[in-house]
């Protein structure tokens, strides 16, 4: 039996982590719950699952749950709740769903302590994956990640020998403007960027879909993950999103894998590992006809993904650069005081203005992502 703590449980990975525990009764239980401003829905998951933690964003929040609860967990709030929900005694499992750079220090934390951690949280893994790895080797953690395409080659890469690969490719579905031209992207709104195609997902990720960003924090993801250099790392365009994953061999052949596009799937992966247990998402159905294409992502419309290598291939900082950049841009874009083509600019403007330095503490990494966050507010409103 796997004790969770779900750090995010309100959002979509949490949702999708909870159906997954309903499937599997008997394999998994619940023992800590943290999410953000979603009181409700955090108080019923609460009623359904009755875990002794609980954390939310605000102190009020946190007393309006002790007051409308029918039963007393240990309540917590802010940065201090989420670490106490990553470290609870009882939960062996942690849930890493937290959007953005926020999520960075339970992450360690959990691993640190020697927590299964399912990172669903890419920006750890983005800014500081090599901290991560430092945390997990140091308190016999271990790290697993959610995302469908790095679930997708933890299962490719499985006891192979890594002198065997020649590269990895994840496919990116191309969002919502994949067959857009150049001027219409540029001028594109909030409600179009928001209508991912295949994908539903929270609207941070579906605008990082749509400018390729989150692609390419994938690219950084997966190099981070499985030890590979940027040169090993490639992205083909399936809109289909049915096959998540390549791996290619030295003598040219590649292995794929292939399931419906359903985050429950990696979550069960992630949970389970490495047992394969009927779930709730079923065998894919071969039988259904059905076309897949493939193609090369372009780097004129999609310019995020190129910034994502260039950042890559830097090294140190700066792809906590990128990423906090990145953050500030979508939510001014979401907040209707950037156009869509900005989020690139300011993206390019903080990798290009702010050197980029060693990685050496997480510290480091957050006074990066400070600094970062700074440059691109002050971009932003400049811009206004
Ligand atoms: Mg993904």
């Amino acid at each position: 039996m796997r004790s969770l703590a779900i750090l995010g449980s309100t959002g979509s990975i949490g949702t999708s982590t909870l159906e997954v525990v309903r499937a599997h009764p008997d394999l998994l239980s619940v023992r800590a719950l943290a999410a953000g401003r979603n009181r409700d829905l955090l108080r019923a998951q609460c009623e359904a699952y009755r875990p002794r933690c609980v954390s939310v964003g605000s102190r009020e929040d946190a007393d309006w749950l002790r007051s409308s609860l029918s039963y007393l967990p240990q309540l917590h709030w802010g940065e201090e709740g989420l670490r106490a929900c990553a470290l609870h005694p009882d939960a062996d499992t942690v849930v890493a769903a937290i959007v953005g750079s926020a999520g960075l220090a339970s992450t360690e934390a959990a691993l640190r302590a020697g927590r299964r951690v399912c990172v669903a949280n890419k920006e750890s893994l983005v800014v500081g994956g090599a901290l991560m790895h430092e945390a997990a080797l140091a308190g016999g953690g271990e790290l697993l990640p959610v995302d469908s395409e790095h679930a997708a080659l933890h299962q490719l890469l499985a006891d192979r020998d890594p002198a065997t690969i020649r590269e990895v490719r994840i496919t990116a579905s191309g969002g919502p403007f994949r067959d857009w031209p150049l001027a219409r992207i540029q001028a594109a709104t909030i409600d179009e960027a928001l209508n991912h195609p295949t994908w539903k997902m929270g609207p941070k990720i579906t605008i990082d879909s749509a400018t390729l960003m989150n692609k390419g924090l994938e690219v950084i993801e997966a190099s981070v993950l499985f030890g590979l250099t940027p040169d090993q790392v490639a992205v083909t365009v399936h809109p289909q999103s049915q096959v998540h994953a390549m791996v290619g061999f030295h003598d040219g052949s590649y292995q794929l894998q292939v399931c419906a596009n359903d985050m429950k799937l990696p979550i069960q992966y992630c949970l389970l590992y490495p047992d394969k247990q009927p779930g709730p998402v079923a065998p894919y159905p071969w039988d259904t006809p059905r076309q897949w294409t493939f193609e090369s992502p372009d780097l004129e419309r999609f310019p995020c993904l190129a910034l994502a290598f260039q950042a890559l291939r830097e090294g140190g900082t700066a792809p906590a650069l990128l990423n906090a950049a990145n953050e500030v841009a979508v939510a001014a874009f979401l907040q209707g005081r950037l156009g869509f083509w900005d989020i690139q600019a300011c993206n390019q403007e903080v990798l290009s203005r702010i050197p980029a330095s060693r990685l050496g503490s997480l510290a480091q990494v957050l006074d990066a992502d400070q600094a970062a966050r700074r440059h691109a507010e002050g971009w932003v409103q400049a811009r206004a």
